[in-house]
């Protein structure tokens, strides 16, 4: 018998109310995730890519139950976390981590660095005291820092290595699955290939499986098993990494990797390019949402939604062409 997915999420909704008047009536809704479905096996990366404001970001956090989804299924190990009560997300939340983009405003300036890793351990009654350090001690180790830099503040870190201990923090519980929010985006070009790696090398490990969200796709590359590219609130396309970078097939993600830069200055993408900003999830546009943007759009796009489809083994496409 086939093993179920570590992480199935199934019709994913997160809809922010927008209220207006003296009763705060609600008048309309901010539709940031919009019926998203994905899996997630034990020891694979899953990249979610897009521009900024397509609600990536919101995905990640409502997977956690950092925020209240508004509708959808999401379940770990086959167990449902939208329903789960208090005391059931207590032990759920030790399976599910999270890493922040920026790792200098999601560290308190003022506990030290070796407190903040331990700080998930306490919270959970694991162990004394004396055991506990010796469990940061070892994470301290595990992710390239060494144990003494436990007595530092965060502002004494390098940006790379902050993020360092927002990920010795996140594997403090042994978790089987991280949310890795655009995690490098924040950090030097240079430095991004080491966390990069870092995360990579924890993964084979330690078993973890990672959403790993970025606006990146060369990042997304390097490190993701298979592709979901999200476009205002929707997936609308999902791939295996290696067929998706091979052949785009929905001109949106055309137009992602057409803005990733070769290696060669010499050489030149004559893949698609789109103009514009992302339309706002108050009201986007009826029909295929990218259709005002896209080059190949028809009349029936502005008018009808193409529903997500299998166009292959494990790939799927939400465009009346392709
Ligand atoms: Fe472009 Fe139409 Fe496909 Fe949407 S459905 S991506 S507008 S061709």
């Amino acid at each position: 018998m086939q093993k179920p997915p570590l992480i199935e999420v199934a019709g994913l909704r997160k809809f922010f109310p927008i209220k207006k008047g003296l009763l705060r009536r609600t008048v309309g809704n901010v539709r940031a995730v919009d019926g998203v479905s994905f899996s997630i096996a034990a020891g694979e990366t899953l990249g979610l890519v897009g521009e900024s404001g397509c609600g990536k970001s919101t995905v990640g956090r409502a997977v956690l139950r950092l925020i209240e989804p508004s509708a959808g299924s999401i379940k770990i190990n086959g167990k449902e976390i939208v329903s789960a009560n208090k005391q059931e997300m207590r032990g759920l939340r030790r399976q599910m981590q999270i890493v922040f983009q920026d790792p200098f405003s999601s560290l308190n300036p003022r506990i030290k660095a070796g407190e903040i890793v331990g700080e998930p351990l306490k919270v959970h009654g694991v162990g004394n005291k004396q055991e506990r350090d010796a469990r940061v001690a070892q994470l301290f180790q595990r992710v390239g820092l060494r144990p003494a830099q436990m007595n530092n503040y965060p502002h004494q870190f390098s940006g790379g290595q902050r993020q360092r201990v927002s990920i010795a923090r996140a594997l403090a519980l042994d978790p089987h699955f991280i949310v890795a929010d655009e995690p490098v985006s924040a950090l030097d070009v240079s430095i991004q290939a080491q966390v990069i790696n870092l995360l990579m090398d924890l993964q084979r490990e330690l078993g973890l499986s990672y959403l790993f969200i970025s606006h990146n796709l060369a990042v997304v590359e390097h490190i993701s098993h298979r592709v979901a590219v999200m476009y205002l609130g929707r997936i609308v396309e999902y791939a295996d990494k290696a067929a998706l970078f091979a052949k785009p097939l929905h001109p949106y993600t055309e137009a992602l990797l057409a803005a990733v830069p070769l290696p060669d200055p010499a050489l030149k993408r004559t893949r698609l390019r789109v103009e514009g900003d992302v339309p706002s999830p108050i009201d986007p546009p009826p029909g295929c949402h990218f259709h005002p943007r896209c080059p190949y759009a028809e009349a029936r796009c502005k008018i009808e939604a193409p529903a997500l489809r299998d166009v292959g083994v494990g790939r799927q496409v939400a465009c009346h062409l392709r």
